[in-house]
């Protein structure tokens, strides 16, 4: 296997803190001999776990780089037990963009992996995380959000796994994260995932969904702070009391919890995020946007449970997702 450009400006085994990048070259029209430069700290003390702490996988997700940035700037060696690996924005030209994949190669970061070490930018990417830092960890927490065109209820999550001792590793880390919401994901396709690849090699993996619509509220910023540092206490990096309140346990058993748009229109929501519905309710009605006095085609639960995601932007387009309901009870 060749080995990847990407090369650190920071050491990543060295006590302190270091405030660094990821330099990746990228020739290009405007930078001939240019880099793209991805913001990396590493705070690094004692004998302890390392924790891979990643924000806008997709570019347009913002609670994990608000917390990240946060903590990479607050956060002394002294307060680590072990090592601190902070890249707050995982894909950074689509970061930039403000776009959920990157605009040099289309790349979604977490359909990339493994990755390849003379592929695209986003590949490159993904080949460094893959065979340099994910090595390093012990537990990757990965935060997502809804992007520009979902919005969810804001969750943590695991997945159910094969590997039954990481399974119960990764539901106790989700726990510790103690978003309001609490979901055990079964992936219908994890081919490509960042999580596939963390949980391939064994590590605990927490991933989120803490909001949405392109943009992060006080609220979803602060479920991103707590979860963060609850979950580096879990792992005894940081020290401290985990602060822990009331999760609501959900899982997503079937393809029945998903609702799909067959056609173009308004998007009207009959239900709010968060709003339990019985199986038959309706979820939402998609308006025709050329004509006058046709009715909406409705979109009904398959299932009962709690409406966690929806469909953000005021049009909707065919095979976009309309809705998600979540099973309660784990
Ligand atoms: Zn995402």
């Amino acid at each position: 296997m060749k080995a990847n450009p990407i090369s650190s400006t920071i050491p990543l085994d060295q006590d302190g803190v270091h405030h660094g990048y990821l330099k990746l070259p990228y020739s290009r029209d405007d930078s001939a001999w240019g880099s793209v430069m991805i913001p990396l700290t590493v705070i690094q003390s004692g004998e302890g776990p390392t924790a891979l702490l990643t924000g806008a996988n997709h570019g347009d997700e913002y609670e994990g780089p608000i917390a990240l940035h946060e903590l990479a700037s607050i956060t002394g060696a002294e307060d680590v037990t072990g090592r601190l690996i902070i890249v707050p924005a995982f894909n950074y030209p689509a970061f930039r963009a403000g776009t959920r994949t990157s605009p040099i190669d289309k790349g979604n970061m977490n359909r990339a992996f493994p990755g390849r070490p003379d592929g695209t930018v986003t590949e490159k990417i993904a080949d460094y995380f893959q065979r340099t830092l994910l090595p390093l960890a012990d537990v990757a927490v990965d935060f997502h959000s809804g992007g520009k065109t979902l919005d969810f209820v804001p969750f943590a999550a695991a997945h159910i796994l094969d590997d039954k001792a990481t399974q119960e590793a990764c539901f106790a880390a989700m726990k510790a994260f103690n978003a309001p919401y609490s979901v055990e994901l079964l992936e219908i396709d994890s081919a490509g995932m960042y999580d596939t690849a963390v949980e391939e090699m064994s590590k605990v993996l927490v991933t989120t969904e803490l909001g949405g619509g392109g943009s992060s509220t006080a609220r979803s910023n602060a479920i991103a702070k707590k979860g963060l540092r609850n979950v580096l206490i879990h792992f005894g990096i940081l020290q401290g009391e985990m602060q822990i309140n009331e999760t609501v346990n959900l899982t997503m058993p079937d393809d029945d919890c998903f609702l799909f748009s067959e056609g173009d229109g308004l998007y009207e929501a009959m239900t709010d995020l968060g709003q339990p519905v019985e199986k038959g309710d309706l979820i939402a009605r998609i308006w025709p946007l050329d004509r006058t006095g046709q009715p909406p085609v409705e979109y009904y639960a398959r299932r009962a449970g709690l409406v966690i995601s929806r469909h953000f932007p005021g049009l909707i387009k065919s095979g976009d997702c309309v809705a998600v309901v979540g099973v309660i009870g784990a």
